[in-house]
């Protein structure tokens, strides 16, 4: 196998810093050279993505000519929805990235440093882009496995010789720990500080944090970090929708977590098949050993290409660039919008809610006297989904009624929604 464990010196973040400057000011250059210039000569005309001349893309809508019905996002960043839309300079800068050959490892490491300089992040720590925060878990436990040991690596997820266990809060336990399982490890349930303490051994490999349910849990997000530091295990935090706020992309390896997970498809609009794992500088690299482009590894099939490590450091660029308090204050006066509307219908009524951590963002949930408008939840879910154009909205998961969010949504479509409501309400209205 072509493993080669010889990029560790290119980690380094200092050397990059000095060329970082450059590195920004060429890029400028060349933008300005393709758009006029400057010596007379004339720019290679580029294909117009946009514009395909004949077959699959032609009308400029791939999923009409499919058959696939778009939908109006009232729910969030699912990923059975397609997660988020991305912006036009990730699109580009995809397209560009589509266009030469390069070493994925060596970019990777490129990309890393690119974002661990954009974060801030304290001394001794990088990223990866990783397929999406389900690949950043299981290539990350994956790494503290077997670190840089090749038989290792290559033998996952067959742990002999290796530590098997992780301790997780019972109450965090969720869907994406299938991706510790896939390693081959054993979760090992605690509740109690009493019960961590009992649990910690010989074959404990890492203590695994789900962010969203940091009240859930006894031992919070910050003891959890400490008690790990304070038995030399290494600690993990799935904060995989956790931005919104931006400065949880730091907070955690401040913190002091050696790794972190977050998804690119989500708030931070990167390509959908995006994600970091952002941590001390030889854990990353290990994680990376264990992942595509490597061939005898757990990892292959979370392959990373070229168009998403650039679409992901391009986005990540451009959500720390972000008014936050504005895009806050739109998403809410979409609700708000959305609200005034249907409210006017006899016995409906809207509740703002905010999520205190993961997807924190204006949320709405709208409930409904059913001896005044006699539709079930379910039925007005469905009505809306199976409608033109096709909305969707949440109902059943946090509560009565619908609810909603307006963060993917796009100019206009709360209006749309508000009208779909309003005459779906009214169609039912005693
Ligand atoms: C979405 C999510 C994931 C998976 O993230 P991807 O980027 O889709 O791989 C993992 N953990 C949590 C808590 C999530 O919300």
């Amino acid at each position: 196998m072509a493993l080669t464990f010889k990029f560790k010196d290119s980690w380094n973040r200092r050397s990059f810093l000095g060329t970082l400057g450059a590195a920004f000011a060429s890029l400028a250059g060349s933008r300005k050279l393709s758009a006029a210039p400057a010596n007379g000569t004339v720019a290679t005309p580029q294909p117009d993505c946009n514009r395909i001349a004949s077959g699959l893309g032609s009308t400029g809508n791939v999923y009409e000519e499919l058959g696939v019905t778009t939908v109006i996002n009232g729910q969030g960043t699912m990923t059975t929805l397609g997660g988020s839309l991305g912006r036009p300079e990730v699109e580009t800068i995809m397209t560009q990235a589509m266009r030469n050959f390069v070493s994925i490892p060596e970019l990777e490491a490129a990309a890393g440093k690119r974002i661990s300089q954009m974060l801030k992040l304290p001394d001794g720590y990088t990223a990866i882009v990783t397929s999406g925060a389900a690949g950043a878990i299981q290539s990350g436990l994956a790494g503290i496995l077997t670190r840089d040991n090749e038989k290792f690596i290559r033998q996952l997820p067959d742990l002999t010789g290796m530590k098997t266990e992780v301790i997780i809060q019972k109450s965090h336990r969720n869907p994406f720990d299938h991706q510790l399982r896939g390693t081959g490890a054993k979760l090992v349930e605690i509740e109690s500080r009493d019960d961590l303490k009992k649990a910690i051994g010989p074959q404990t490999a890492m203590m695994h944090f789900t962010n969203f349910a940091n009240s859930a849990g006894q031992i919070k997000v910050d003891e959890w970090q400490k008690l790990a530091a304070a038995a030399s295990i290494p600690s993990f935090i799935d904060a995989a929708a956790d931005t919104p706020p931006v400065s949880h992309l730091w907070d955690y390896a401040n913190m002091g977590y050696d790794l972190i997970a977050f998804s690119g498809g989500k708030a931070m609009r990167g390509p959908q098949c995006s994600g970091l794992l952002i941590g001390k500088a030889d854990l990353v690299h290990f994680a990376l050993l264990n992942n595509s482009p490597y061939e005898d590894v757990l990892g292959r099939g979370q392959k990373v290409g070229k168009e998403e490590i650039v679409g992901m450091v391009k986005a990540l660029e451009l959500y720390l660039a972000e008014d936050h308090d504005a895009l806050n204050a739109e998403w809410q006066r979409r609700l708000d919008n959305i609200s005034t509307k249907i409210t006017a219908i006899k016995g409906v009524s809207t509740k703002m809610t905010m999520p205190e951590i993961a997807n924190h963002v204006p949320s709405m949930q709208i409930t409904w006297d059913q001896k005044l408008v006699a539709i079930s939840p379910g039925d007005a879910a469905h009505t809306l989904r199976s409608g033109k154009p096709s909305i969707v909205l949440a109902h059943g998961e946090d509560g009565p009624g619908l609810s909603m969010t307006s963060f993917m949504l796009q100019p206009g479509e709360d209006d749309i929604i508000a009208d779909h409501l309003v005459a779906l309400f009214r169609a039912h209205a005693a």
